[in-house]
């Protein structure tokens, strides 16, 4: 399969390129050339989760990885739990929080960091992953990542926007992971990763990478658990999909599920108060703006990259677009009202982010009348919430395992003021 940049559809690259370069040379995203329809071929069968990634995946790397490490790269990356649970009738949950740091990102980082390190050979060039986090992009490529030889990772993340939880994630592994907390937003770190990018002095003396949501080997996984969760809910009918999202890195692999054949309804952009996608959809203008600070805070991007590669997807026909997709957006208020009521109706615990996707289904349910089956994408374990989603259900919830051992760890950072200028100094010189 062949991968072109949104900004030039001449500019073709395979698999292996477009992981490793993240963002094309001309800034543009990249999206793959065609999406193959797979639904008459996989909607009568069972199997296991990583059997169903390697029959939706392989198309997209055929030529470049071979059947049987495709399929040992998603038996490794995928080997945890992958539950859909009921809330009620006609209403799940997909509970993407079973990985190792107990959110959906594990499942893009580490099948790209299996991908990357399937590439890597020894005489490669030791490899820098830079990459911006809200939260748990960090800590899934810095898990995903860790003690792979010949890569280095390096995280920046905003100073005092993560949870404590999330930062003892991102700061805790050591070796070839460094945490670098920088004085500003998340738009502020993702621009920073972008500058770098584009730096030729920088690009020309290390072996650059990205892992942020940019990266298409982080979209094409993202499509897998769509399937999944119509084989549990669907039948043969269409299905509601509600996704909690900031960078819309998500939906996009739901787009993509869509093109490859699935029967959805309607997609359910799902925010907090930075709602600027579903304003775009309501308005059809697109204005980015500051990123504001919320309790799901994972999806706090005022300006998500994801975007342009959606318009692409539907060549900026806004109607098709509205067809496909309808946007709601919540206040911190209305959150931890979805969480405390869906604690006191169905016994059910959500984080706040999966608190803003139920509601989105709820709404949309309501507002079109809509009977077909729902399933709102979880993105998070609740407990790496604690501090908003115990006083929401009043009740203490226990911590897992693996999160208690995140925390007992030392927390090891680098501080730096939100300027290139410093994170250049370091990439060259650490
Ligand atoms: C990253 C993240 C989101 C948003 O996903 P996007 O792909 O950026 O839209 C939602 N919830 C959680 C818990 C996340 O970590």
């Amino acid at each position: 399969m062949q991968f072109y940049s949104t900004r030039n559809q001449s500019n073709l690259v395979g698999f292996r390129d477009a992981l490793f370069q993240g963002l094309a040379p001309d800034g543009g995203l990249y999206l793959p050339e065609n999406i193959p329809n797979l639904w008459d071929k996989i909607k009568y069968k069972d199997g296991s989760y990583p059997e169903l990634a390697f029959e939706i995946l392989y198309p997209y790397v055929d030529g470049e990885v071979s059947k049987s490490s495709l399929e040992d790269i998603c038996q490794n990356a995928f080997s945890f739990s992958v539950p859909v649970n009921e809330i009620k009738k006609d209403h799940h949950i997909l509970e993407l929080f079973h990985g190792p740091t107990l959110a959906f990102k594990d499942f893009a980082a580490r099948f790209m960091a299996r991908s990357m390190e399937y590439f890597l050979d020894n005489n490669s060039k030791e490899l820098t992953v830079l990459v911006a986090t809200s939260g748990d992009t960090g800590s899934a490529v810095a898990s995903g990542f860790h003690n792979v030889d010949g890569i280095r990772v390096v995280i920046l993340y905003p100073k005092g926007r993560v949870s404590p939880i999330q930062e003892s994630q991102l700061t805790s592994l050591g070796g070839n992971i460094t945490a670098i907390e920088i004085a500003g937003s998340f738009d502020d770190c993702q621009l920073l990763v972008k500058k770098a990018f584009q730096d030729k002095e920088l690009n020309e003396s290390i072996n650059l990478s990205s892992a942020n949501s940019i990266n298409i080997a982080r979209l094409l996984p993202q499509s897998v658990y769509y399937f999944w969760a119509h084989r549990h809910i669907g039948k043969n009918e269409s299905i509601i999909i509600s996704v909690p999202s900031g960078n819309f890195g998500n939906l996009t692999g739901g787009l993509f599920a869509k093109k490859m054949g699935l029967p959805v309804e309607k997609f359910i952009a799902s925010t907090n108060k930075n709602d600027v996608v579903p304003e775009y959809l309501k308005s059809g203008q697109f204005q980015p703006r500051q990123s504001i600070h919320t309790l799901s805070n994972a999806m706090d991007v005022g300006d998500p990259s994801n975007l342009s590669r959606i318009q692409e997807l539907y060549q900026h026909d806004l109607t098709s677009l509205r067809n496909d997709i309808v946007g709601y957006s919540y206040s911190d208020d209305e959150t931890i009202n979805s969480i405390s009521e869906t604690f006191s109706e169905n016994r059910m615990i959500l984080d706040p982010h999966t608190a803003v996707g139920y509601a989105g289904l709820l709404n949309y349910k309501k507002e079109f009348k809509s009977n077909a089956p729902g399933v709102v994408i979880s993105t998070a374990h609740p407990a790496k919430f604690i501090e908003s989603v115990e006083p929401a259900i009043g009740e203490k919830i226990p911590i897992p395992n693996r999160l208690q051992h995140f925390m007992e760890k030392e927390m090891r950072k680098i501080e730096m003021p939100n300027r290139m200028l410093d994170v250049k100094e370091f990439l060259l010189t650490a």
